[in-house]
């Protein structure tokens, strides 16, 4: 099976050297040059554009920045739709908002192509090993003829839905996220200024109804969790400026949808004031900065 892989980043390099090592034949698209030589020394094939990577494919995945991007891939003169042969099954594995998602998938479907979503969690740790979620928004029949391609990126493969019911699910859960790990935060800071071990309150946190995925497995105050972004300086793990990104993707999808997100947006603005002071790089738990007295 030949698939068209355009988007070849710090999750789509690894996603598609995963295809690569389970056999699969690549036409790979990207920008960046540098990483199309490395993809093309472990066998995949350069193509010059989307539409030329698109028009020899059984099937086309792409993973993109944002929705400006995959609407210039799927719709430009030399994009995916100009080339590729209809019924030939497409997934967009890029986070961006469902109604460009939908746009895009009815622009696909005037010409007999099956376009879906498929937003992955699981960072690029995830990509690298082969254990990302997807959450796939797409018709049946798409689901069924990726899962098992998808099987060779990912370990948990949900079929949320219609198209666009991935994104729905991705931006919900992040929206979720960002603003757990604020109250997280919030949590600790005022148990530390209070006099309390914060070890203590960690254990009691997350033995307790206050317990959630960012008190116990990923908790932004130093020492409490070994493997956290906080036990090495808020470094390598989900970027506050990924979760900036998402949460505007929230927002603004509730704006569409006249649907009140205010804690979202209580949350996107924290976020914003992090990148604002030059912190966006930083792991996003890294928003506990804002509550503490006293660095360590
Ligand atoms: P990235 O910026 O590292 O990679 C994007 C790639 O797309 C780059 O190689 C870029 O050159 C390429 N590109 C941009 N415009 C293009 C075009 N017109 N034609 C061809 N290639 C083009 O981004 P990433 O971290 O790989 O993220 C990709 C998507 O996955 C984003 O939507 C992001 O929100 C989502 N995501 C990222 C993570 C993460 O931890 N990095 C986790 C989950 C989801």
């Amino acid at each position: 099976m030949r698939i068209a892989f355009i988007g070849l980043g710090n999750m789509g390099a690894p996603m598609a050297r995963n295809l690569l090592k389970a056999g699969y034949q690549l036409n790979l698209f990207d920008l960046n040059q540098g990483v199309l030589a490395e993809l093309s020394a472990m066998g995949g094939q350069i193509s010059t554009s989307p539409k030329d990577a698109a028009a020899t494919a059984d099937a086309v995945i792409t993973m993109l920045p944002a929705a400006a991007h995959v609407r210039s891939v799927y719709l430009n003169e030399d994009g995916v739709l100009a080339g590729i042969r209809a019924g030939t099954p497409t997934l967009d594995c890029s986070t961006i908002d469902p109604q460009t998602a939908r746009q895009v998938s009815e622009a696909a479907k005037a010409k007999g192509v099956d376009l879906g979503d498929a937003p992955v969690s699981g960072g690029t740790g995830g990509a690298a090993a082969g254990t990302l979620t997807f959450m796939v928004g797409a018709s049946d029949a798409l689901f069924t003829a990726f899962k098992p391609v998808l099987a060779h990126m990912g370990r948990n493969i949900v079929h949320c839905g219609g198209v666009g019911t991935g994104q729905i699910a991705k931006i919900c859960n992040n929206l979720l996220l960002g603003i757990s790990m604020i109250g997280v935060s919030e949590a600790m800071a005022l148990g530390d200024a209070l006099g309390i071990d914060t070890q203590v309150l960690a254990g009691i946190i997350n033995s307790s109804t206050g317990r959630c995925w960012s008190s116990d497995t990923y908790n932004p105050w130093p020492g409490v969790i070994d493997t956290a972004p906080a036990a090495r300086g808020y470094t390598g793990g989900f970027g506050a400026e990924l979760m900036l990104k998402d949460l505007g993707l929230a927002t603004e999808a509730a704006r569409q949808a006249h649907q009140p997100v205010i804690m979202g947006a209580v949350a996107q603005q924290l976020y914003q004031a992090m990148s604002l002071r030059g912190e966006g790089g930083k792991d996003f738990s890294a928003i506990v900065e804002g509550y503490r007295r006293r660095m360590e």
